[in-house]
């Protein structure tokens, strides 16, 4: 028998005079990537000086799209752009455009995100004849080079749509087939992924596609839906009712939702219901105060919320730095939150909403949690929020992986 607390070869991380949340200073120790309460007898203890910084569980970007950016290239001007196709059109002159390959790309962002404190993120990488799979792969391969400093759930993102776009289909297909992703996404399945005159008020065109794939290849679904009004209701029901007869309950994910948005009282309460009946959990991204999800509305009804990035200087827009922490002041910004509780809770969507929405250990600094968390200069979380404190210590694991918000 092996008792873990007597073994002379464990090692513990003291990570020394730190302040969780805020409070009062103590010692967190870590042992096997894990918080405990105590040094285990006979281990070996390397120290880290906490010098009284806060400790923060480090944080979860439910949506991004490393594979867009043009983070850290030479600045891209971008030109007026009207509706989907336009901003489409873009992304694919933009990706000819950029001197430097998608992978690298894609991991100089995620890179940055996890030196700022992402611990895990939902990356959405599109898939259309454009592009092939060059995406899916580039996001991969940085996910690779990340092991062990950044959990990725990669989706296979049809942008230019499956419906209007022949051959992506057979794309997503072999995306899936081919292991490296999580996800199958899709995109406002009413909207702008239909044909002409074609009556599918519903989408069901391109659900029975991305259903299908989901189902072959057991993967879970993560679908952009835009649209508002019953163009955007009629799909959500639609999802939620695919998902129950398919089984998919707490494998669907409906990203921005922005006709959830859009709604308010009994309205938002049922829709709410229903989503939480299929356990189909949404993102926001804290665009502007109108497209913004009611978080804490939503997540007193039982649905889970994540909050993302979405694409980080692109083509579609300038702004975006993929720290999850700016992300939840955007968040308190969009919806005017000003007490403490309510700055507390934007935080707590950006580290626990995504995490339970990615399936991970919820990371609360207690003995049991995961060793993730970082560390930084301050007085207490809502100041925090407010002032963006540089991360000068992120743990992983516990195991330091960056200094003065650069890996180490
Ligand atoms: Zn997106």
């Amino acid at each position: 028998m092996t008792n873990p607390t007597a073994d002379s070869e464990a090692r513990a991380t003291v990570f020394r005079d730190v302040r969780p949340f805020g409070g009062p200073v103590v010692d967190l120790v870590a042992v096997d990537g894990v918080l405990v309460d105590t040094i285990p007898a006979g281990a070996s203890v390397e120290y880290v000086e906490g010098e009284g910084r806060l400790a923060l569980p480090t944080l979860v970007d439910a949506h991004i799209h490393p594979d867009k950016t043009a983070w850290g290239e030479p600045w891209h001007s971008r030109r007026p752009a009207h509706g989907i196709r336009g901003y489409v059109a873009g992304d694919v002159e933009l990706h000819r455009a950029l001197p430097t390959p998608l992978a690298e790309r894609a991991l100089r962002l995620m890179a940055h995100a996890a030196a700022q404190g992402t611990r895990a993120m939902r990356a959405h990488a599109d898939v259309a004849p454009a592009y092939g799979l060059e995406g899916v792969e580039g996001v991969a391969a940085a996910r690779e080079k990340l092991r062990g400093v950044l959990d990725v759930q990669l989706v296979a993102f049809p942008q230019h749509g499956v419906v209007r776009t022949p051959g992506t289909a057979e794309l997503l297909e072999e995306a899936a087939a081919g292991g490296l992703v999580d996800a199958v996404g899709g995109i406002d399945p009413a909207g702008f992924d239909r044909l002409r005159g074609d009556g599918d008020s519903a989408g069901k065109r391109q659900l029975d596609v991305v259903f299908g794939i989901a189902e072959r290849h057991g993967l879970a679904l993560d679908i952009h839906l835009h649209d508002v009004g019953e163009r955007g209701l009629g799909p959500l029901r639609e999802i939620a009712a695919r998902t129950e007869a398919l089984g998919l309950r707490g494998k669907v994910t409906v990203s921005h939702a922005f006709a959830v948005a859009a709604l308010s009282g009994p309205e938002l309460d049922a829709t709410a219901d229903l989503l939480a009946s299929a356990d189909i959990a949404l993102t926001t991204v804290a665009l502007s105060a109108s497209t913004v999800l009611p978080f804490r509305r939503l997540a007193e009804r039982g649905v889970r919320v994540g909050l993302g990035s979405d694409g980080v200087r692109d083509n579609w827009s300038p702004y975006g730095d993929a720290d999850m922490l700016h992300r939840a002041w955007l968040l308190g910004w969009a919806l005017d939150l000003r007490l403490d509780e309510e700055l507390e809770a934007a935080f707590r969507l950006a580290a626990d909403g995504g995490a339970e929405l990615l399936g991970l250990p919820k990371a609360d600094l207690r003995p049991g949690s995961p060793a993730d968390f970082m560390l930084v200069e301050g007085e207490c979380l809502p100041q925090i929020v407010i002032d963006l404190p540089r991360r000068d210590v992120v743990v992983r694991a516990g195991r330091v992986v960056a200094r003065d918000g650069r890996l180490v």
